[in-house]
């Protein structure tokens, strides 16, 4: 708590009187460990894969230039450690706009299954390569007025959350139910689960549970805070049940939008 204290003058010249304010500062402090966190960690996630560039570098040029395959196979490293720097950056500049909110938003009449089935497209190779069932239960013809591509990366980002916390031979399921005012888009896996005290905190900027399981299978750790940003920007919102070693089910609420 911070205070000022104020002496005052009062209408007798004997009487004196003191303004003391206290001002709550709690979340100010708070947004600025917000922010300071946010600068560390997203230099702690840059510098990994700068230093791995610099170290193989440094190698090739201590030598190991002249062995071709040694070459060939640290340039595929060099190559993979590029993408990956260039992945995070890109996601840190997209949360970045989305919390400005500068981009601009391109409302059109979406066909929510079309797009549900354009991520089918994409990700079902990788469901059926750990054996895991990727159902759609979705309705023919709702559409939405909303923004096409932001429908798809929220899609992308938790179907792709729910195959990769998920155990080989598992299911997800997406289901569409359309509500009064709202469409509900839900992504149900019988994966890993999240503990009830990490559910809040896997939406914030760069938590992961298992850092060495997402790193690996080329998680930034900033899907989700992406997610949730969409989500809230566009007037929706976003729901997590989730049980440890039972499976998550994400559900997303996005307006219907003007009346077709
Ligand atoms: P990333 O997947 O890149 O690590 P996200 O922001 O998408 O980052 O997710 C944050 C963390 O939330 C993940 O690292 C994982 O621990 C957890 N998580 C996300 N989706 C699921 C899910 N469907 N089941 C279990 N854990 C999940």
């Amino acid at each position: 708590l911070d205070a000022t204290i104020i002496p005052v003058n009062l209408a007798s010249e004997s009487d004196h009187g003191l303004i003391i304010l206290f001002y709550d500062i709690t979340e100010i402090r708070r947004l600025e460990k917000v922010r300071t966190d946010f600068v560390a960690n997203a230099s702690h996630e840059l510098r990994t894969p700068v230093t791995a560039l610099k170290g193989f570098t440094e190698t090739l040029l201590d030598g190991a230039l002249e062995d071709k395959e040694t070459l060939i196979h640290f340039l595929e490293i060099m190559n993979e450690e590029s993408e990956r720097l260039d992945l995070i950056i890109g996601d840190i500049l997209q949360l970045s706009r989305l919390e400005q909110r500068t981009d601009r938003m391109r409302l059109e009449t979406v066909n929510v299954k079309e797009v549900i089935e354009s991520v089918y497209h994409i990700l079902n190779q990788k469901a059926e390569n750990k054996h895991i069932d990727l159902r759609l239960n979705v309705i023919n013809d709702l559409t939405i007025w909303y923004d096409q591509d932001t429908l798809k990366q929220i899609l992308l980002n938790l179907i792709n959350n729910a195959i990769l916390y998920n155990r080989e031979y598992g299911y997800v399921e997406v289901s569409v139910v359309q509500l009064e005012y709202e469409v509900q888009i839900c992504i149900q896996d019988n994966g890993i689960g999240i503990k009830n005290h990490e559910q809040t905190r896997i939406f914030e900027r760069f938590y992961r549970v298992d850092k060495d399981r997402s790193r690996n299978s080329g998680g930034t750790g900033l899907g989700l805070s992406i997610v949730r940003h969409m989500v809230e920007n566009t007037g929706g919102k976003i729901t997590l049940e989730s049980k440890l070693n039972k499976g998550s089910s994400f559900c997303v609420y996005l307006p219907l939008g003007k009346k077709m």
